[in-house]
């Protein structure tokens, strides 16, 4: 299938609504048809596939085959307290449980459609290695066929305008589709229409501080379901918390799909155009990234060597420091001081800050900026030593906004005033609650399974009691 357009007239009454053709919305779509429903999906833009085939591909399981194969000792338990650990215990407790209560049995349907997943990685938030690496778009349309088998209508090129409401209750939307508004009657809408990192007037509105910012994720990412939502009352959780993801390449350059590289995170350090390092390399990519755009710029170095640079893995776009160096974006210098020098750096600055981290490395001290890890709490950091060294300028990009809908465990959209509005879901991106203040690597790609799944189940379940 390969996210092909896919047209065909829109039946006018249907159980379950679908908006979005991300992850969230072809889990939701599937399990709604599964539990019987006559689901309608519907995705704007040309092609399905939103900011989940842009994606790393990475989702937080814990308990899984590849983690026993690898020899990894996790617990739902551990994967619960980093979740919340990670959120600074501002997730709402009950979202939390839901995930980690489902996350097993999702990881189980995944793969029974035929998901593969790759080597583990730790990444941020991560007590073990527990981010799965999968091909976004190979599981998409895994999840798109079976639909297909099961009589989901998926429509390409239609967006949902606005949602219709009558004595209360969401009985469908208005699509729009080649220009010509249609009205579409559901006993359940479900919103997978995903997140605002594509939209700068809201980014403006709720996260100004990401001014310096770059911007990535689906095209269509601009919060239509959010202010479907809010236009009837909906409530909004976590804006606050919105963050951008540090280690983008922030030059225009054909090498840069969106997704930056962690070398930090297999022992690099970042540094300023002072030649100072400025965090604790180990903390999860966001905070790191607020701390870059308080770099002049809003831009920094990762420097490494090649010690670093043998940890590639060119599976997993974010540790893909050969594929990078091949395509031209990585500074390379037989010292530390030419590589400060071919990137306008400090010279004496830099070679200074690589001294002391690789000092104090040998000699035991605590480091200057607490770091002790390569990244969470896993791996030794060892001496930036190795020639050639490597540069990779870095700036903070917003790929996801992670704040959104209030929603409760039937992820029911719920009102400003703390009541469900009857008949309308959400899942994905759109829901917030879930990360509170910080975000694991994975959970997202994660949440949109989990929770699309949870949706489409209770959407399917709630239509079939509504009388249309
Ligand atoms: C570069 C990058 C790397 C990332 N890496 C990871 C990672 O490794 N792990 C992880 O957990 N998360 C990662 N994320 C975040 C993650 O990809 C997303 O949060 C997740 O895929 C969201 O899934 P979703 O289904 O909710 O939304 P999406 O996949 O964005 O799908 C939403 C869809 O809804 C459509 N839509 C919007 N409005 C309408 C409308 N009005 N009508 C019809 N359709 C509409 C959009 O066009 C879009 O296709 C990354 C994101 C980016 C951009």
């Amino acid at each position: 299938m390969g996210g092909a357009p896919v047209s065909g007239p829109i039946p006018p009454q249907v159980d379950v609504l679908v908006v979005g053709g991300g992850l969230a919305g072809h889990a939701a779509a599937l399990a709604a048809a599964e539990d019987g429903a006559v689901v309608l999906q519907v995705e704007k833009q040309p092609v399905t596939g939103g900011s989940t085939v842009l994606s790393a591909g990475l989702s937080a399981f814990a308990g899984t085959d590849e983690q026993a194969e690898a020899g990894v000792q996790d617990s739902v338990t551990l994967l619960h307290d980093d979740i919340l650990a990670t959120g600074f215990h501002k997730n709402d407790p009950r979202l939390v449980d839901l995930y980690c209560s489902h996350q097993a049995e999702t990881y189980r349907w995944l793969k029974a459609l035929g998901v593969r997943y790759g080597n583990l990685h730790a990444a941020a938030g991560q007590s073990v290695p527990r981010s799965h690496p999968t091909d976004t778009r190979r599981m998409l349309d895994l999840l798109a066929s079976r639909a297909a088998e099961l009589g989901v209508q998926l429509r390409t090129g239609v967006r949902a305008q606005h949602l219709v409401r009558e004595h209360g209750r969401v009985v469908g939307a208005v699509l729009e589709a080649s220009g010509t508004a249609v009205e579409v009657r559901a006993g359940s809408t479900v919103l997978a229409s995903g997140g605002f990192a594509r939209d700068r007037a809201l980014l403006d509105k709720f996260a100004p501080q990401m001014a310096l910012a770059l911007q990535a994720g689906g095209a269509g990412n601009v919060g239509d379901g959010l202010r479907m939502a809010w236009q009837l009352g909906a409530d909004v959780i976590d804006t606050p918390f919105i963050k951008g993801t540090y280690g983008i390449y922030p030059l225009p350059h054909d090498g840069e799909h969106g997704t930056g590289i962690h070398a930090i995170y297999k022992g690099g350090i970042a540094v300023n155009v002072h030649g100072k390092r400025f965090v604790d390399e180990s903390l999860p990519y966001k905070v790191v990234g607020d701390a870059n755009l308080a770099q002049p710029d809003g831009r920094s170095v990762q420097l490494f060597d090649s010690r670093v640079l043998r940890a590639s893995d060119a599976a997993v776009p974010i540790f893909d420091f050969e594929g990078r160096r091949d395509s031209g974006i990585l500074v390379e210098a037989d010292t530390v001081e030419e590589l400060a020098a071919a990137m306008g750096l400090d010279v004496a600055a830099t070679a200074a800050t690589v001294a002391e981290y690789n000092r104090r490395i040998r000699t035991g001290e605590h480091d200057e900026l607490g770091r002790v890890h390569l990244s969470g709490g896993v791996g030794e950091i060892f001496p930036l030593v190795e020639p050639p060294f490597y540069g990779h300028l870095s700036g903070t990009v917003v790929l996801a906004t992670y704040c959104g809908l209030v929603v409760d465990r039937a992820l029911r959209v719920h009102d400003v005033l703390g009541d469900p509005i009857d008949g309308l879901y959400a899942a994905g991106e759109i829901v917030g609650g879930f990360h509170g203040a910080g975000y694991m690597t994975g959970t997202s790609i994660g949440k949109a399974g989990i929770f699309g799944r949870l949706a489409g189940r209770s959407a399917a379940a709630a239509a079939s009691g509504v009388p249309r």
